[in-house]
């Protein structure tokens, strides 16, 4: 029930929704140079791209 907002989004959003949740998984991908890594470190440990908490 509480998930079915989601359904009634286009694609585009759907997707975006996923992206957010996948922010609080334990990866990042550098906007940057698109290196995923364990989050933790603040830098991007390839370009070393501030990336934030
Ligand atoms: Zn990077």
């Amino acid at each position: 029930m509480e998930e079915q907002w989601i359904e009634e989004l286009p694609e585009e959003a759907r997707a975006s929704a996923k992206v957010v949740n996948e922010l609080t998984s334990s990866e990042r991908t550098c906007p940057a140079c698109l290196t995923v890594f364990a989050a933790g470190p603040k830098y991007c440990p390839s370009c070393r791209l501030f990336i934030g908490g």
